[in-house]
């Protein structure tokens, strides 16, 4: 049975929710809401939220303002962290009659729609990482590493937060300690992509919102802390068709899974300025610390930008590992399946896996070295062509005014080994 709006206030009413927060999410993949009373958001659950989209970076002219944000009965989470007073109704933005393409949400359901159309689905889970901190410049309250027990300074953090994860509908998680001080990571659930995206803001809204009860930032900035690992978004996806998992098998990856893979490494270039879409971004994408510099896969191997988890010789997905937090994940995923459609549809066989450390190789193509070449890859490559065009010209145009930002402050020779202050101001608690 399709769920009407008219049933979710219902229930929300039901539960004792106060608020209703009507999101509509923009073009860095955030969140923005209109907050309406219980009583009061009862018509927009019918008839959708009127706003004015000239006031949202990128969406709009003043002289063509009127959208209405219609709700997903879908997607709707409590804000456990607060006394479930508030409850999150994520909408799709309509221009006109039509799917407005500068809402993400849009662009995102348009391509997996396309998957399905081709008989495929895709199913998205992301570990994301995250520093607790606190002020600006960030410092770091605890020294632990990997897997170490949470000392107290950040434990009580870490624990609300996963309270908080399941009591906000956003299913089973685990969490550990990651290998820089401070740093922890936590899995959103694997499923349906849009719902993923949807997931992964909510959970950013309630980590903010829970180290702040506690007098800390948590902070989603790709690299806060040069000299140490930064935090990624690595990106596990699994293809489907006909309820059957295409990358399930034991010891050697299918053809299918191989063909994704094709698909992923061919466009990895051209989509960075997507799924690595801050100056800071690339500042992670160096040596040794994890992520990938790379554009090579292989069984295993945390050096590679792609990597199949190999645990015990049993296969299942693959782990896109160039992807970190500040991405827009509903554009980030949008060009991941279509990279890995191109792949499946073109048959793209890969290079051979790679089983050494992948810094040092010779002869392989690497990532951009910083924003502006990444945009410049984007502008050239096939997968912008195959997004909404109003979408990526004012993708484009926000990320080049935020690259030149940077540009006309900083050298990029002089700073690609430090965190500038314009990096924390810019990122530090936005992102
Ligand atoms: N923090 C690393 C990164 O930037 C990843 C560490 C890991 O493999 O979990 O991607
Ligand atoms: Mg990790
Ligand atoms: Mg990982």
């Amino acid at each position: 049975m399709q769920v009407e709006g008219i049933d979710v206030w219902r229930v929300l009413k039901g539960a004792g929710v106060k608020y209703v927060y009507f999101v509509i999410v923009d073009i860095y993949g955030r969140p923005r809401v209109d907050i309406m009373p219980i009583d009061m958001a009862k018509d927009a659950f019918i008839d959708g939220v009127p706003y004015d989209g000239s006031s949202i970076p990128a969406y709009s002219t003043v002289n063509r303002s009127d959208f209405v944000a219609v709700v997903d009965p879908s997607a709707v989470y409590v804000e456990s962290w607060n006394g479930g007073k508030a409850a999150y109704v994520f909408t799709n933005t309509l221009d006109g009659n039509a799917p407005s393409p500068l809402d993400p949400r849009n662009v995102l359901k348009q391509v997996l729609e396309r998957a399905e159309k081709r008989g495929y689905q895709f199913k998205i889970g992301v570990e994301v990482e995250y520093f607790v901190v606190r002020g600006n410049p960030p410092e770091l309250p605890e020294k632990a590493g990997y897997f170490d027990v949470p000392p107290d300074a950040t434990r009580k953090v870490v624990e609300e937060i996963m309270e908080n994860f399941a009591a906000a509908g956003l299913g089973e998680t685990k969490t550990h300690h990651e290998v820089a001080p401070s740093q922890f990571e936590v899995n959103i659930p694997y499923g349906n992509p849009l719902k993923t995206a949807d997931s992964i803001l909510m959970f950013k809204t309630m980590a903010r919102a829970v180290a702040a009860k506690h007098g800390y930032t948590v902070t989603f900035m790709p690299k806060p802390f040069w000299g140490m690992n930064g935090s990624g978004a690595h990106t596990h996806i699994s293809v489907w068709k006909d309820g059957k998992n295409l990358m399930a098998s034991v010891k050697e990856p299918t053809q299918e899974l191989k063909w994704v893979v094709g698909g992923i490494l061919n466009n990895a270039i051209s989509i960075s300025a997507i799924v690595a879409p801050t100056v800071n971004s690339y500042k992670r994408l160096v040596p040794h610390h994890e992520a990938p510099t790379r554009v090579v896969w292989g069984l295993g191997n945390r050096s590679a930008m792609v990597r199949v988890p190999y645990y015990g010789g049993k296969i299942n997905r693959i782990e896109y590992r160039h992807p970190d937090p500040s991405m827009n994940p509903y554009l980030a995923f949008a060009a991941v399946v279509l990279a890995g459609l191109e792949g499946l549809e073109n048959r793209i066989e890969p290079p051979p896996p790679v089983q050494e450390v992948a810094y040092d190789l010779q002869g392989v193509r690497e990532t951009p070295p910083n924003l502006g070449a990444a945009l410049k890859y984007m502008e050239e490559g096939k997968i912008a062509r195959e997004l909404p065009s109003d979408f990526v010209k004012a993708y484009l145009g926000v990320k080049q005014a935020e690259w030149q930002s940077y540009a006309q402050q900083y050298q990029w020779e002089k700073t690609w080994n430090t965190i500038t202050p314009w990096e924390y101001e810019q990122y530090l608690t936005t992102v």
